[in-house]
């Protein structure tokens, strides 16, 4: 008797064509759901693109590079990425390159251009369906800031100032566990009465008093100004530093963040930076925030390395039942919140600092860009920049465009000695089949025909998990798909139909972070190895779907869609798994959620 074959088998010379293929098709939004889930790409516009030789990345520049992040709508997308919303890290006036600590909230800083590039660069994103969030940074000013020269005036010369009260000027400074004046804490220059400011980051960076009514009116302003411009949402800088060392009234505030903006445009979008371990990240998510970074997925310890850990060790089975728990907890803390996962940012290294592997970068792409929520790649990334751990201007070093356009038109940032450069740059890595940068964009191309991936409101690790195969489902709309990693250098077999997974029978995408150039020598390897079957002895590499049975290529990402209705909507429990590394976290550092506080009348 035939046997039916379900699905399809691919060789790989057939991977490599309809990889090739996919360039040069057209740039098509339509199918997209209104709605604030998004690919992110985060950009430090300095090292972007200079578009005035000043050796400065700036806004012109960014708008002449905006064909590479997303084609207009029926343009060739060939050498376009695909994201669809950016991260803009700092971009108002400030004396510092991070321009983290902020001298006027309301103005372009000057290196950077001026508010008509703004408004034309807006103007630009939203024609091409790509939203824009911008930093806000409210926890503290630039030293510069005429708030604080204004209260520092006063407070040295003994007269009164509204503005002493904009920040946390003492003359008892909180001491540390040896008694010692705690390091957030500085004196101020010039004062003969022994005050002191708070400055959690540093010394150029006052805290400001976000108890005080007035800065509270200051800061709606300043939030308004930009919501009012039509930006698509705010990425909010350090939020466990709000009140440092008070996660409730930090919460509090937060909430009255949210809450503003959304009361100015309901579909708003907001994502925090809590670096925290997911239990306290899990807490900050009753504001009501639609998101928050998850720092379990990223970089290296201390909180981070999920994704690392998985991807070195190939432990699958880890990724999709952190996942489904994760996705518990999160949800039960606020069930409409996006994750946010991310490889890499401004403050880590890129992630292919530190996986070495050219098939095991794309790998960690796979694992993370499939995982619900909305992913943040870091400009760079998607390239396999490197970088020294020195300090944070390694971190921060001009995108390299291409071998000839070495982004060395900009001046790398102050400090840097390494210059990170892979192989390859932007322009030679799209027209390489086989990329790291064609492989985003493959996963972002994955995702966006399978909708449910990103807005999974259920997720559930599958019974058919293996050590090196993370197998997990998405349901959303009523609608299911099935995400299958094989971690392993070698081909796994995974038989759906015995574990009652026979529904999931329709491909939605697959994509191998296996380095298929080196076939002949990854043949040669693997004959060495044991398999599964004698079926996938004799195919070695391909992907199979036959009477229930699919094997998956080594390092290979591959989604089934569910031929039935499921049920999607999430149901809230009273008890919350939680799996993360405990120890981090003292039973006293602890809060339930109904020891919130909700509102007060001070941010109403
Ligand atoms: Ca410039």
């Amino acid at each position: 008797m035939l046997k039916k074959v379900i699905c399809t088998l691919i060789s790989l010379s057939i991977l490599v064509s309809s990889l090739a293929s996919c360039s040069g098709s057209k740039s098509s939004d339509s199918d997209k759901p209104d709605d604030n889930y998004s690919n992110f790409y985060e950009i430090y516009v300095r090292s972007f693109s200079d578009s005035n030789g000043d050796g400065i990345g700036d806004l012109q520049g960014l708008i002449s590079k905006m064909d590479y992040l997303h084609a207009r709508e029926g343009e060739d997308d060939s050498m376009s990425l695909g994201i669809d919303a950016v991260w803009l890290m700092p971009i108002f006036t400030s004396p510092s390159e991070h321009k983290y600590d902020v001298t006027n909230y309301m103005e372009i800083d000057p290196t950077y251009g001026t508010m008509q590039d703004f408004d034309q660069m807006l103007k630009e994103f939203h024609e091409r369906g790509i939203r824009v969030i911008l930093d806000m940074v409210v926890n503290h000013t630039s030293i510069e800031h005429p708030w604080f020269k204004q209260a520092v005036e006063a407070l040295n010369s003994g007269v009164e100032s509204k503005y002493i009260d904009y920040y946390n000027f003492t003359q008892e400074p909180e001491l540390d566990e040896e008694g010692e004046i705690d390091e957030g804490y500085r004196p101020v220059e010039g004062n003969e009465e022994g005050y002191y400011y708070e400055g959690r980051f540093s010394v150029d960076m006052p805290d400001l008093n976000l108890k005080n009514p007035e800065v509270i009116s200051e800061l709606k302003d300043i939030l308004k100004f930009w919501i009012d411009k039509g930006i698509d949402g705010y990425r909010l800088d350090a939020c466990t530093s709000y009140f440092t060392g008070n996660l409730n009234k930090s919460v509090e505030f937060l909430k009255f963040v949210v809450d503003y903006c959304k009361s100015i445009n309901p579909d708003f979008y907001l994502v925090g930076e809590v670096w925290s371990d997911s239990y306290i990240i899990s807490r900050y998510y009753k504001s009501g925030i639609d998101s928050l970074f998850n720092f379990d997925c990223s970089f290296v310890g201390p909180y981070g390395g999920l994704l690392n850990n998985v991807t070195q060790d190939k432990n699958g089975s880890m990724l999709s039942k952190r996942l489904e728990n994760w996705n518990i907890t999160m949800r039960n803390m606020n069930i409409n919140a996006i994750d946010a996962p991310f490889l890499s940012n401004h403050d880590t290294v890129r992630s292919a600092t530190y996986i070495e592997d050219s098939s095991d970068r794309k790998l960690a792409a796979s694992l993370y860009m499939m995982l619900p929520g909305n992913c943040f790649i870091y400009y760079g990334e998607e390239i396999g920049m490197t970088e020294g751990w020195i300090n944070d201007s390694e971190k921060r070093l001009p995108i390299m465009w291409s071998v000839d356009e070495n982004g060395m038109d900009i001046v790398p940032p102050k400090g840097s000695k390494h210059v990170g450069s892979p192989y390859y740059g932007v322009y030679e890595q799209l027209e390489q089949p086989d990329s790291l940068l064609n492989h985003y964009k493959k996963l972002i191309n994955i995702k966006n025909k399978n909708p449910e991936i990103q807005r999974a409101q259920v997720v559930s690790s599958c019974d058919i998990d293996s050590y090196n195969v993370s197998a997990y489902t998405c349901a959303y709309n009523n609608s299911s798909v099935m995400v299958l990693h094989n971690l392993a250098a070698s081909p796994r077999v995974v038989d759906l139909k015995s574990a009652g997974y026979e529904r999931y029978s329709e491909i939605g995408g697959f994509a191998v972070a296996d380095d298929y150039v080196e076939y002949e020598e990854r043949r040669a390897y693997i004959d060495d190895l044991e398999y599964e079957t004698p079926e996938v002895r004799a195919n070695a590499v391909p992907m199979v779907y036959v009477d229930g049975k699919l094997t998956l290529p080594p390092k290979t990402t591959v989604i089934l869609r569910c031929s039935d209705k499921v049920n999607s909507t999430f149901v809230t429990t009273t008890t919350v798994p939680y799996v993360s590394p405990s120890d981090l976290v003292t039973p006293s550092d602890l809060v339930t959620p109904t020891d919130l506080v909700t509102s007060t009348d001070l941010y109403s």
